[in-house]
């Protein structure tokens, strides 16, 4: 944890948000709920912190091979 400073200039505040991101060769939709972060209260740009961004790219990677168009993944588990 530390703290980090959006590109704006305002301090980001802990949110829980969802993170959506394509995936693989067929253009998967993974969409990962209640994730953790820090979101900008004056532009909304969202940050994640170094281990929440990999846990997010490990959820994304485990959804390769899934049938379904869309994926969705729960952080929490
Ligand atoms: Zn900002």
């Amino acid at each position: 944890m530390g703290t980090a400073t959006c590109v704006c200039g305002e301090e980001p505040k802990p949110a829980m948000v969802e993170h959506f991101s394509r995936w693989g060769p067929e253009g998967q939709r993974v969409l990962v709920t209640d994730v953790p972060a820090l979101r900008c209260v004056r532009c909304g740009m969202v940050l994640f912190e170094n281990d929440v961004a990999q846990r997010l790219e490990d959820l994304v990677r485990g959804a390769e091979g899934e049938p379904l168009t869309i994926v969705v993944a729960r952080y929490g588990g």
